[in-house]
C-alpha cells in the first residue's frame, strides 16, 4: 500500500465522521506525492503524519439569551492547526452548517494558503453553527460576547488572530473586539476584518474579491486572454462575490449571474452592482428582490444550475462543493475557458477532475482567494508600526501578492512535472515552505 494511501487509511480511522476534512487531506497528500519522492526526510520527521494533526482544538459552549428571554446554546470551534510560520490565522464562520469537519477542512486548507501568500502566518479557523439570519442586532451582539468570553484566552496579537469568513463581517468583529478588549485591558490587533476607525486596513473588504480576480488575470495571460468582453458567472452574492463582481466589470468583463443560498438570477444586461450592494450589505435582502429593481432579469429557485449559464468564467464564491461533476460538465460543454475558487473548496474532487482533463484554466481556492487573508495579514502588519496605508498602497500590495502567488504555483507545477496543473502547483508551493520550517524545529 502507498505510503499516502496507509496514512489516509489511518486519518479515516482516527477521524471517521469527518467527510470535508478527510476530502481536503486527501487532495493535498495526494499531490504531495512528488515532494515526499523528492525529500524522503520530510517522511522520516513524520511530516505528514503531525500536519494533518492539529495542534490544538478548542471546543466550547456559547450560551446567550434571545430577544424572548429564552436561553440559547451553540456550539464554538477553534482549530489551531499550524504555527509552523506564524501566529494562527484564519476566519471565523457563523453559520448552521458549522461543525468539527467543517473546521477542520478549512483549517487545514489555510495553512497553505497562508504559506503561499509569502507572509509569516499559520493556519487555524473557527466558528460556530449560530446562524446570524434572522436575528436583530442585539442577539448577534449577545451571542458575538458570549462568543469572546471563551475565545479571548485563547488567541492574541502574536498567537491567533481570528477574522471574518461566512456570516461574520464588520458588524460581528466589531462585537468580538470590543468583547475581547473589554475582557484583557489591551488594545491589540486580535481581529483583522476591523473597521476603519478602529484598527482596520483599507482594502481589506475589497480583498478576496479583487485578490481572485487578479489571480484569474494571470492565468488568463498565460493563454493570451483577458478579461476584456468576457462572460463571467459569480455563485454567492457576499463579501468575497460582490468585489469579485464589482472588479471583472472594471477589467471590462460582464456578470451575469450571482445567487444566495436560495436561489440565482440572470441579468443579460450585466448585474447592477449597486443594487446588489444595497441589498446585501444593507438592506440584508434576498436575490430574488434584485427583480423588483430590474424587472427584465430572471429569477431561479435552488443554486444548483446556475453553472447552467453559459459563461467564459466561472467563479463560484458561496460555500464548499457547490460545483459537482455534473455541473463541470456542463461548463465544459458551454465553452467555459476558466474557473478559479472564490469560496474554499467549491469544487468536488470529481469536478476538478473534469476541469483538469479538459485542460480548463483552473485556480484552486487555496490559491486564488487568498487575498483576503493576505490584506489580514497587512492588516496585522498595520496595527504592528500604529500606521495605515492608503487604499492605492494595499491594492497594490495585494496586487502583486496575487502576481506572485500564480507564479509560485505556476512553477512548482513546472519543477514537479505538472505543467499547468495550479492544483498540484499551489499545494506544492504552500506545503515546501511549512515542511522547511516544521523540519527545523524539530519533532513538536
Ligand atoms: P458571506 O457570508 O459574505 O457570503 C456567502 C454567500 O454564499 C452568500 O451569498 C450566501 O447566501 C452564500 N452561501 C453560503 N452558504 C451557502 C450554501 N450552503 N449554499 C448556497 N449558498 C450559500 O461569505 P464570504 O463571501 O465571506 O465567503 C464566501 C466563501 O469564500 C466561503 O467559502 C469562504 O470560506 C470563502 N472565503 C472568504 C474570504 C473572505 O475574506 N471573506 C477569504 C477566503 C475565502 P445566503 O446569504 O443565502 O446564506
Amino acid at each position: 500500500m502507498s505510503y499516502v494511501n496507509n496514512l489516509m487509511d489511518k486519518l479515516i480511522q482516527r477521524n471517521p465522521n469527518e467527510p470535508e476534512f478527510l476530502q481536503a487531506a486527501r487532495e493535498v497528500l495526494e499531490s504531495l506525492e512528488p515532494v515526499m519522492d523528492r525529500h524522503p526526510e520530510y517522511i522520516d520527521a513524520g511530516l505528514f503524519e503531525r500536519i494533518v494533526e492539529p495542534e490544538r482544538q478548542i471546543i466550547f459552549r456559547v450560551p446567550w439569551v434571545d430577544d424572548k428571554g429564552d436561553v440559547q446554546v451553540n456550539r464554538g470551534f477553534r482549530i489551531e492547526f499550524s504555527s509552523a510560520i506564524g501566529p494562527y490565522k484564519g476566519g471565523l464562520r457563523l453559520h448552521p452548517s458549522v461543525n468539527l469537519s467543517i473546521i477542520k477542512f478549512l483549517g487545514f486548507e489555510q495553512i497553505f494558503k497562508n504559506s503561499l501568500t509569502g507572509l509569516p502566518i499559520g493556519g487555524g479557523k473557527g466558528g460556530s453553527d449560530f446562524d446570524p439570519k434572522g436575528k436583530s442586532d442585539a442577539e448577534v451582539m449577545r451571542f458575538c460576547q458570549s462568543f469572546m468570553t471563551e475565545l479571548y484566552r485563547h488567541i492574541g496579537a502574536d498567537t491567533d488572530v481570528p477574522a471574518g469568513d461566512i456570516g461574520v463581517g464588520g458588524r460581528e468583529i466589531g462585537y468580538m473586539f470590543g468583547q475581547y478588549k473589554r475582557i484583557v485591558n489591551r488594545y491589540e490587533g486580535v481581529l483583522t476584518g476591523k473597521g476603519l476607525t478602529w484598527g482596520g486596513s483599507l482594502a481589506r473588504t475589497e480583498a478576496t474579491g479583487y485578490g481572485l480576480v487578479y489571480f484569474v488575470d494571470e492565468m488568463l495571460k498565460t493563454k493570451g486572454e483577458s478579461f476584456a468582453g468576457k462572460r463571467v458567472v459569480i455563485s454567492g452574492s457576499g463579501n468575497v462575490a460582490i468585489y469579485a463582481a464589482q472588479k471583472v466589470k472594471e477589467l471590462g468583463g460582464e456578470v451575469v449571474a450571482m445567487s444566495d443560498s436560495s436561489g440565482y438570477f440572470v441579468d443579460e444586461k450585466g448585474v447592477n452592482l449597486d443594487t446588489i450592494k444595497l441589498l446585501k450589505e444593507v438592506q440584508r435582502k434576498r436575490c430574488k428582490d434584485y427583480l423588483a429593481v430590474h424587472d427584465h432579469a430572471a429569477y431561479f429557485e435552488g443554486c444548483d444550475d446556475i453553472w447552467t449559464v453559459p459563461c467564459d468564467i466561472a467563479l463560484p464564491c458561496a460555500t464548499q462543493n457547490e460545483i459537482n461533476e455534473q455541473s463541470a460538465r456542463t461548463l465544459v460543454a458551454n465553452g467555459c475557458i476558466a474557473v478559479a475558487e472564490g469560496a474554499n473548496m467549491p469544487s468536488t474532487p470529481e469536478a476538478v477532475k473534469v476541469f483538469l482533463d479538459n485542460k480548463i484554466l483552473f485556480g484552486p481556492g487555496k490559491a486564488a482567494n487568498a487575498g483576503g487573508v493576505a490584506v489580514s495579514a497587512l492588516e496585522m502588519s498595520q496595527n504592528s508600526m500604529r500606521y495605515s496605508w492608503t487604499f492605492e498602497e494595499v491594492d497594490a500590495k495585494l496586487k502583486d501578492i496575487m502576481i506572485n502567488i500564480h507564479k509560485k504555483a505556476y512553477e512548482a507545477a513546472n519543477d514537479y512535472g505538472f505543467s499547468g496543473n495550479l492544483v498540484v502547483g499551489a499545494n506544492i508551493a504552500g506545503f515546501l515552505k511549512v515542511a522547511d520550517a516544521m523540519y527545523s524545529h524539530g519533532i513538536v
